[in-house]
């Protein structure tokens, strides 16, 4: 049972997109900037302990999640990975950060201190990453002459490793970008002189990295890039989509003109329709508000779906399909080259943005991974 992929609907997944993303972002960059995949989110939906290898194989110096919870399910897949923990863990939960050897995001003496002593009786070093707040108020202090103190502080503790320093840019425009960047590295030049250094220094995602170069430091966070959603405007990467979402029809019914379909008959036949059953839904991380604007590719022929989108399954039109049968393939989300929808056409039909169109795909369709 191991071996059988147990669902109709299944996201597919092509471990070589993802591997040429990686070389395309590293050859982007150069080789004196690391990169460091973003894989929250069950690595934006693709699956974050089955994606690692290949992201590691092609040059990711860290793995980041946003959550204890996700790091802890990457260590478990391998203890090596090498996880970093972009948001907070409360003071509680910091005893695994330590046990798992997990690299820690800090803006806090408190939390410094509590990591160097779980450290110091384990016999190890927590390593951490200072979070400074330059404009997007939203994890991190503010540069001040006090946080300055407080970083120092950590660096004179034995079983902490403080070993980079970021922000994060609200990407407000170029002006407000660049504001946040001198902030960032005025502030990165005071700490030098309190003798305090940083192996590595980044405030660059996907768009930035991209858009704005200056701003690569000496490391780079690409989430969407890696995935191959172009979210970019100034600049350009050939990143390609490594995603495809698809099922197979359940069921056809011979609709006749002026009969409804599916709760309270919102779409209703304006002929004699033949329409097909597709066992996906809202509950697979569908966006529910694409009633009257999703499609899906059957045969090479663009399917409008009908009617309200239930959770598990929703309904087709599938009357110019050629001999449509129970069985067919529908792509939902595909590279655009069948007439498929791509992953960016969903996200502004639903009126959202990318990320959260990958992010929200739930753990229910099975993950197909090829060309591994
Ligand atoms: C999610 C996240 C990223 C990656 O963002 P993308 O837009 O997907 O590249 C980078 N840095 C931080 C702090 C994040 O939370």
């Amino acid at each position: 049972m191991e071996n059988d992929v147990l669902r109709d609907t299944v996201i597919q997944v092509d471990l070589s997109a993802l591997s040429e993303n990686m070389q395309m972002i590293r050859e982007c960059v150069g080789p004196d900037v690391a990169v460091m995949p973003v894989v929250k989110a069950n690595g934006y939906g693709h699956g974050a302990a089955s994606i690692a290898p290949a992201l590691l194989a092609n040059g990711a110096v860290y793995l980041a999640v946003a959550t204890l919870t996700e790091a802890l399910e990457l260590k478990k897949a391998c203890r090596d990975y090498p996880v970093f923990i972009l948001g907070h863990t409360p003071d509680r939960l910091l005893k695994y950060v330590v046990e798992y050897g997990i690299t820690q995001t800090v803006f806090d003496i408190g939390q410094a201190r509590l990591l160097d002593s779980m450290a110091r009786r384990a016999g190890t070093q927590a390593a951490v990453h200072v979070k400074v707040d330059t404009g997007f108020h939203r994890l991190g202090k503010a540069p001040s002459p006090s946080y300055a103190e407080e970083i120092r502080s950590m660096f004179a503790l034995e079983n902490l490793k403080v070993e980079g320093i970021f922000s994060h840019l609200a990407l407000a425009g170029s002006e407000d970008n660049e504001k946040q960047f001198d902030s960032f590295t005025s502030f990165v030049a005071q700490l030098a002189d309190k003798g305090c250094r940083f192996r590595y220094q980044h405030i660059a995602d996907s768009i930035a990295l991209v858009d704005y170069p200056q701003y690569r430091l000496n490391m780079v966070r690409p989430g969407a890039l890696v995935y191959g959603m172009r979210g970019f405007h100034l600049g350009f990467l050939g990143v390609r989509q490594a995603l495809t979402f698809y099922t197979h029809i359940s069921q056809l019914h011979h609709v006749p003109a002026g009969e409804g379909v599916s709760y309270d008959y919102l779409w209703k036949a304006p002929r004699d329709s033949i329409i097909a059953t597709l066992p996906f839904g809202y509950a697979d991380g569908y966006p529910r508000n694409l009633r009257d604007k999703g499609y899906v590719i059957i045969e090479g022929v663009k399917c409008p779906l009908v009617g309200v989108l239930c959770m598990d399954q929703v309904m087709a039109d599938v009357t110019d399909v050629p001999g449509a049968k129970a069985g067919m393939k529908a792509v939902i989300y595909g590279d655009g080259q069948d007439g498929s929808m791509t992953v960016a056409k969903a996200a502004e039909l639903a009126g959202t943005n990318k990320n959260d169109i990958i992010a929200r795909l739930a753990a229910r369709p099975p993950r197909v991974y090829i060309n591994g």
